[in-house]
């Protein structure tokens, strides 16, 4: 198929998603998530209606009550405003959303999947997972197209990939609970430092209290300025400004009991909270740009990549890479000859 054909097939596809119809909207996430030059014009067109949804991470290690909490809040979100519609993407492979639950959490689940309101989307695990964290934000840009005012991702806290989709979010929520052992589990999964807002579920277990009071010891002897991270990214993105103490965002602690669903609306009066303050600080804008540069470093990577291995012919490729194993040179020589090669190609 030519992309002209292709493009001729897309755009029905993406006006009656974007109308509203959820089956179209579900083909256009599949071909989204499929990448490649379809998925690039499916996002160019409905890039214009991006950037109203409200999406919120939910990240935290396997069992702590993520998809319980999600569920929850995607119900009370519901309840409160019936215009509001709710997106949820499940990148964790164990949660319910995905299929990997339990009999019981499945029941559980059909509450929210009766709802018309409420469109719930699984990503593929397959594939690299840098991959998974773009399109997880491709699919969530859909979603905010389509009209969801409130998308939810709900990630396994693990591994830079799982933070970077969580990154991805405006509200970043961290989930811990009592009785997973010792240690609080953000801490050893390192993603505590994305944590807008920390959520102690299970607060109907023993040892709540303790875990609060761990939270609470690291959050003070945390001294980096919070906010915007740049780990080893290209493009130029802000530095996080250094706000006054008074002025920053503190990452408020909060305790439900997701199974009897109390402590939402605390929790998602201080998702409010957090996207007020976005708002107002130089916070909210830094977020924006960075995001921005982590997205377009990677589509320059990939259509630069992509460009450089047409013109210069996989099987070249391959021999230069088995001539590296070789010794027979080194890496740096050989991507310098590529770079050549690709140029006099296109010359
Ligand atoms: P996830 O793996 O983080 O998504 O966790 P789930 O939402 O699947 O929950 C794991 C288990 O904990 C399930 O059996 C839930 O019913 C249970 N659970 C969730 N929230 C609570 C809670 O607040 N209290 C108690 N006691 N159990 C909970």
């Amino acid at each position: 198929m030519n992309s002209s054909n292709s493009l001729e097939a897309l755009s029905p596809l993406v006006d009656r998603a974007l109308r509203g119809d959820r089956r179209s909207l579900s083909r256009l996430i599949s071909r989204v998530e499929d990448g490649g030059p379809d998925a690039w014009s499916a996002l160019s067109m409905i890039y214009p209606y991006t950037g109203r949804a409200q999406v919120i991470g939910i990240t935290g290690a396997p069992g702590t009550g993520k998809s319980t909490l999600v569920g929850e809040m995607a119900k009370t979100y519901r309840r409160r405003e019936a215009a509001a519609t709710v997106g949820i993407v499940a990148v964790d492979p164990t949660s319910p959303f995905s299929g990997g639950a339990v009999l019981g959490d499945r029941i559980r689940m059909r509450d929210l999947s009766g709802d018309e309101g409420v469109f719930i989307r699984s990503m593929a695990t397959r594939g690299s997972l840098g991959g998974l964290a773009r399109a997880t934000t491709d699919v969530v840009k859909v979603l905010d197209a389509a009209g969801d005012s409130i998308i939810l991702i709900e990630t396994v806290g693990a591994g830079q990939s799982e933070i970077d989709i969580a990154r991805a979010a405006d509200t970043v929520i961290v989930v811990e609970a009592p009785g997973l052992g010792d240690e609080v589990q953000a801490i050893k999964a390192g993603i505590l430092e994305i944590a807008d807002i920390l959520v102690v579920n299970k607060a109907d277990r023993d040892g709540v209290q303790s875990t609060v009071n761990a939270l609470h010891a690291m959050l003070d002897l945390g001294t980096a300025p919070r906010g915007v991270l740049q780990h080893g990214r290209l493009l130029p993105a802000p530095m996080p400004s250094i706000l006054p103490i008074d002025q920053r965002w503190h990452p408020p602690i909060i305790k439900t009991i997701a199974v009897e669903g109390k402590g939402i609306e605390e929790l998602t009066a201080a998702i409010q909270k957090h996207r007020a303050y976005l708002n107002d600080q130089p916070e909210g804008q830094q977020r924006a740009r960075m995001r921005v540069s982590i997205e377009l470093e990677t589509i320059l990577r990939e259509t630069l990549l992509n460009r450089l291995i047409d013109s210069i012919g996989i099987d070249r490729l391959g021999g230069l890479i088995d001539r590296v194993v070789a010794r027979e040179i080194d890496p740096y020589s050989a991507a310098e000859q590529l770079q050549r090669s690709a140029a006099e190609a296109r010359g």
